[in-house]
C-alpha cells in the first residue's frame, strides 16, 4: 500500500510501505477513506517534530476491513472514526476518560508503524480506540463525512479547551488562534453556553469570516499588546472569564495570560513550543491555568450526535480538498496559509 512519509524539512512523499495485517488479537485493520492534515503535522513538516522516515497523519476515518479474534465492538464493514491517539480502553486512565494518557496507548506513526495519511492502518486495541459513526456500522451520509472526520482531533480538542476552562452560561470567552482548533474552540464555547465569544489574533479576512460562522461575536484582528487593548475596549476593561489558547507559541500564550480577568481560567490546547509561564502575575490575579492534550476518544461519543443531527458542522474548517496524489500540495498550501485545513480523499488504488 502507499502512505505519506516525512522525508525532511518541507518534504512529504507517498511511498510504498508494507500492507498492515492483524498482529495482535485486539487489532483491526482500517481502510482509510478520508484523512486531514493537522496543524501539528505542520510542525513536523517544518522540521520541528519527528525525524525523517516517519509516517505522518493522525486524523482519519474509514472502513474496518479485518478484525482480530478478540475484537468485539466493531466488525469488518463498519464505518469508523479514529481518534488521533489509540488507547486500550481498560487501564485506569482510559476508565477515567483520560485516554490520552493510556498506559498501552500511543501515537500513529510513532508507537504504531502506521499513520493516518495512508491507504490503510493497523489499529491496536480496536475496542478501546474505534468509534462507529452509526450504531449499525453503516456508512453515514456523504455530506456528513468531513465533519465526522473532525471528530478525530480538532472538534474534541476545541471542546476540551472549552470544557477545561469551565465555561459557564453567559461567560465572556476569548479564543486565541485562528486555526482549525481555534474555530472549533469557538464552536465548543457556544455549545457550552458562553454569552460572548471573541476570536483574537487573526487579520486574515477569510479566517475571520469562518470564525463568525463557527459562532464568534467579535473578531480582534490585532496581536500582542494591541490585542489586549482591543479586548479591554470591547469588554469595558472587564476582560475574559475564560481564555482558550489554541496556538502554543510563547507570544500567543503571553497574550492569552494578559486577556484573563482576575479569577479567570486560561485553557491551553495548542501544543506548546518553547512556552514558559511566569507564575507571579497569575498568583496576584488568581488566574487558573488548565488544558493539555485532549483525550479525543472520551469526547467522540458525546459530540457524535451533534454532528449527525447537523447541530455542529466542524467540517466547515476544511477549506481545501485534495486527491491522495496531491497530498504534498496540501502541506504546501497549509504551510503558506492558503488553506486553513486540508481534507484528503484517500484513493485505495492510487
Ligand atoms: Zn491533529
Ligand atoms: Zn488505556
Amino acid at each position: 500500500m502507499r502512505a505519506a512519509v516525512y522525508e525532511g524539512e518541507r518534504t512529504i512523499r507517498l511511498e510504498d510501505v508494507p500492507d498492515p495485517r492483524i498482529e495482535e488479537p485486539t487489532d483491526a485493520v482500517v481502510r482509510i477513506e478520508q484523512a486531514a492534515v493537522c496543524g501539528s503535522d505542520l510542525w513536523t513538516y517544518r522540521g520541528m517534530g519527528a525525524g525523517p522516515g516517519t509516517r505522518i497523519g493522525h486524523e482519519f476515518v474509514g472502513t474496518v476491513e479485518e478484525t482480530g479474534p478478540k475484537v468485539t465492538s466493531v466488525r469488518p464493514g463498519d464505518w469508523v472514526i479514529v481518534p488521533f491517539r489509540y488507547s486500550c480502553g481498560q487501564c485506569r486512565f482510559c476508565r477515567r476518560g483520560l485516554q490520552s494518557s493510556c498506559v498501552r496507548g500511543g501515537f500513529w506513526g510513532r508507537e504504531c508503524a502506521d499513520a493516518g495519511q495512508g491507504q490503510k492502518a493497523r489499529v491496536p486495541f480496536a475496542d478501546g480506540t474505534l468509534v462507529r459513526a452509526l450504531p449499525d456500522g453503516s456508512r453515514p451520509e456523504e455530506s456528513l463525512v468531513p465533519s465526522l472526520l473532525m471528530l478525530s482531533d480538532v472538534f474534541p480538542t476545541g471542546y476540551h479547551a472549552a470544557l477545561r476552562a469551565g465555561i459557564k452560561p453567559g461567560d465572556t470567552v476569548v479564543v486565541v488562534g485562528d486555526g482549525a482548533v481555534g474555530v472549533n474552540a469557538v464552536l465548543a464555547s457556544r455549545l457550552l453556553g458562553a454569552g460572548r465569544v471573541i476570536n483574537a489574533g487573526s487579520s486574515h479576512g477569510d479566517r475571520n469570516a469562518l470564525a463568525r460562522r463557527f459562532g464568534a461575536d467579535e473578531i480582534v484582528t490585532e496581536r500582542g499588546e494591541d490585542a489586549v487593548r482591543a479586548v479591554e475596549e470591547l469588554t469595558c476593561g472587564r476582560m475574559a472569564d475564560a481564555v482558550l489558547e489554541c496556538v502554543g507559541t510563547p507570544a500567543s500564550f503571553a497574550t492569552a495570560l494578559r486577556l484573563a480577568a482576575p479569577g479567570a481560567t486560561v485553557s491551553y490546547v495548542g501544543l506548546p513550543h518553547g512556552v514558559d509561564v511566569p507564575m507571579a502575575p497569575l498568583f496576584s490575579r488568581n488566574v487558573t491555568i488548565t488544558g493539555g492534550i485532549c483525550p479525543a476518544r472520551a469526547y467522540i461519543p458525546r459530540l457524535l450526535p451533534l454532528v449527525l443531527d447537523g447541530i455542529a458542522k466542524p467540517g466547515d474548517a476544511l477549506t481545501g480538498r485534495y486527491s491522495f496524489g496531491d497530498l504534498p500540495r496540501a502541506y504546501e498550501d497549509m504551510d503558506a496559509r492558503r488553506t486553513l485545513k486540508a481534507l484528503v480523499d484517500v484513493d485505495p488504488r492510487a
